[in-house]
């Protein structure tokens, strides 16, 4: 694998550099995530907090999510592009949103979580965990 591969919002306020693989990559298909992503799910790369270096500025918001966990939420305050969510609790962890790098051919998803609000038209590929809600 290409590690380190860069990445970058879409106005370059906000760049990283991701060191080492994801611990899993998974696309999430519910309403707030298709929101988010202006499409039918999100895909998110869960990896180890050290593995990321971030540059520039970066807003925060947080949400409670179904679960009554806190989502927190990085973006880019210029082009509104999401970097990264988290959970405070688990501060070993973040979410990246991993469309920002360079090389996307990493990003294959091996669950789809949150099925139960997917859309119609959207056919979930052979050969990956499905899950109705979160897992
Ligand atoms: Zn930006
Ligand atoms: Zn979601």
């Amino acid at each position: 694998m290409p590690y380190p591969i860069n990445g970058s919002c879409q106005c370059g306020g906000v760049t990283y550099q991701l060191l080492f693989e994801p611990l899993m990559i998974m696309a999430c298909h519910c309403n707030a995530c298709q929101k988010l992503s202006t499409s039918a799910f999100s895909i998110t790369a869960v990896v180890a907090a050290e593995s990321v270096e971030f540059n520039g500025v970066m807003t925060e918001w947080r949400r409670t999510a179904d679960s009554g966990k806190i989502n927190g939420a990085m973006f880019c305050p210029t082009c509104g592009n999401r970097i990264y969510h988290f959970n405070p609790q688990e501060s070993d962890k973040i979410k990246l949103k991993p469309a920002n790098l360079s090389d996307t051919s990493i990003i294959k998803p091996t669950a789809h979580v949150w099925v139960s609000e997917k859309q119609d038209w959207y056919d979930i590929p052979e050969g990956v965990a499905v899950y109705d809600k979160q897992p």
